[in-house]
């Protein structure tokens, strides 16, 4: 199926199979859609408050949703709106009555306080803001400031006593006699269908521009038997906040398909998640590794009935070969797929096969997608098995909302978005990633990914967390490994130090030795926040 097969090409390529869906743009793509599927079956079910909707209910909600939204809130085209990712069933009865309407929306993060929030807000200046009923003052606060907001919009159905405030409820409202046809978008390429912030590992995050193509190469990938063999019969369990790209497009395309989507509130912690996997029947998870590594170490799973999970999908950051094995021996799977993809790529490029498990590696090119490999140094073409920046060309971001300076500068002059991520593929085309590149610790003139050590230390009987990250020194920079020690289990400095030295050559070993710590900082989506661990390694320089 690949264009070039030699192990020799430099651009690696594999067709799109979007032909036989229709170039439109996503909300009517989805609506004609989700107009076919049985009415009564379960669409979305929650957790936390025990609420079900429907295929039925999500089409009569999200179609007056949107009816109002233009009637009552005025809302029209070239608007904004901003979403909260509340993980309930409200949140896609906004997101998809803003797809129909082609009004790009915003995904926020609830947790969001006021100082962030204002930032965001600043970046889409949305009309709308659809928020908790808890966040409405916070909102309120900042209008004085972001006089584009003309209307808020809370998920609970009772009033604040407002006029500019809506409950939920009142957008719900049937209009008699009023027909209703998702906007027509020709240029599916170009328009934005939404705006979505990245996880922020290297620095602030980043308010990424998503076109209404993007989404139908997501449902592409997703109705592909050879990626996802499961598909029409599905059930999924969704932990991850909706804001998080790898959520919102697998959850999206799941409906596009009449899947049954369960989920809950990503806080609720691991008994929840395991008891509704027997309860649900669960067949597929898509999670980031310290989730695979909750279900793996929980002594519950095995109290519970997991044989309905059919596959577990890891994303967002490398899976440690020592969580995948873990994972192996508490759910009859074959191999947890990975999967890797970026807020700006918008798709995930590589999806390990399913079924089969290749150590280490992220798994094969998806549809629609050219991989190059280049130097880092010198920006040269590399071939089979040479580690090198990863480029993608798909249908990508249209870039970095109102900063056409970093837009510029995230792809080259032939159009392929640069991850920042250093990675190789083999003679067979299975993707490894071996790090970022600005993770990578320079040890003389050598190159040390961290993410490989880490790896490796997670092997020890006695760590329980780790974390590696580079310490300015004369060679340029060595190895510290922050440690996390299991409770109960003694291990010093140079047990560890030696342990490591077992596994790989000179340059990878911790010179800049071991620190004990109580906890590995990490981000939102569970990424280890490397710049807190090197501010840390800055002090003692000091
Ligand atoms: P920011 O761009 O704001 O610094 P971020 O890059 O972590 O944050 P995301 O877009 O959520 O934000 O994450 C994409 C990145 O996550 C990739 O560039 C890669 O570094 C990493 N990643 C994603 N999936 C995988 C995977 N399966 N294996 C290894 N790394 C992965
Ligand atoms: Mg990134």
């Amino acid at each position: 199926r690949l264009s070039s097969q030699n192990k020799h090409s430099k651009i690696i390529t594999v067709p799109a199979k979007t032909s036989e869906i229709p170039a439109e743009s996503a909300g009517k793509l989805f609506l004609d859609k989700l107009k076919t599927h049985n009415r009564d079956a379960v669409a979305l079910h929650e957790i936390k408050t025990g609420i079900s909707c429907t295929y039925g209910d999500l089409v009569t909600k999200s179609t007056n949703f949107a009816i109002n939204l233009q009637r009552t809130l005025g809302v029209v085209q070239n608007d904004n709106v901003a979403i909260f990712a509340e993980n309930s069933h409200k949140f896609w009865v906004a997101t998809l009555a803003c797809l129909y309407l082609a009004v790009p929306f915003h995904l926020l993060n609830p947790e969001f306080t006021i100082y962030e929030l204002k930032r965001y807000l600043m970046m889409s200046d949305p009309k709308v803001v659809i928020c908790q009923k808890q966040a409405v003052s916070n909102v309120q606060s900042l209008r004085n400031e972001c006089t584009f907001i003309k209307s808020i919009v809370h998920y609970s159905d009772d009033g604040v006593g407002d006029k500019d405030v809506v409950s939920f409820k009142d957008l719900l409202k049937e209009n008699q006699n009023v027909s209703f046809e998702a906007e027509k978008v020709t240029e599916i390429n170009d328009r934005v269908a939404y705006i979505i912030n990245s996880s922020g590992t290297s620095g602030l995050p980043k308010g990424v521009m998503i076109p209404h193509a993007t989404l139908r190469t997501n449902i592409s990938h997703y109705i592909d038997p050879n990626l996802y063999p499961y598909h029409s019969d599905s059930v999924l369990l969704h932990v991850l906040r909706f804001q998080h790209i790898f959520a919102f497009t697998i959850c999206f395309a799941a409906m596009y398909e009449g899947n049954k989507v369960v989920m809950t509130d990503p806080s609720s912690g691991p008994q929840t998640y395991i008891e509704n996997i027997e309860k649900h029947k669960i067949s597929q998870m898509f999670i980031v590794p310290i989730i695979v590594d909750y279900l793996a170490t929980n002594p519950l799973v095995d109290q519970h009935d997991m044989s309905s999970v059919k596959e577990i999908h890891s994303g967002g950051s490398l899976l440690p070969s020592a969580i995948h094995d873990k994972t192996l021996k508490k759910f009859r799977i074959k191999a947890v797929r990975q999967v890797y993809g970026a807020t700006e790529l918008g798709i995930a490029v590589f999806i390990s096969p399913p079924g089969s498990f290749i150590p280490e590696s992220c798994g094969k090119l998806t549809p629609g997608t050219s991989i190059k490999i280049i130097d880092i140094n010198t920006g040269e073409l590399l071939g089979c098995n040479q580690r090198g920046e990863i480029c993608v060309k798909a249908t990508t971001m249209k870039g970095y909302i109102k900063d056409p300076e970093n837009t510029r500068a995230a792809f080259d002059a032939d159009g392929f978005y640069r991850t920042g991520d250093v990675g190789y593929y083999d003679e067979d085309l299975n993707f490894y990633i071996v790090d970022r590149l600005t993770d990578i610790i320079k040890y003389e003139s050598r190159q040390v990914p961290p993410a490989e050590l880490e790896d490796i230390l997670l092997k020890h009987p006695a760590i329980k967390d780790v974390a590696v990250v580079g310490k300015p020194d004369r060679k340029g920079e060595v190895a510290v490994a922050f440690v996390v020690k299991k409770k109960g289990v003694e291990v010093g400095e140079k047990e560890i130090v030696e342990f490591e030295k077992k596994f790989v050559t000179e340059e990878k070993w911790l010179h800049g030795g071991v620190r004990f710590v109580d906890n590995i900082p990490r981000n939102r989506s569970g990424k280890i926040s490397r710049k807190d661990l090197r501010k840390l390694l800055e002090e003692e320089l000091k």
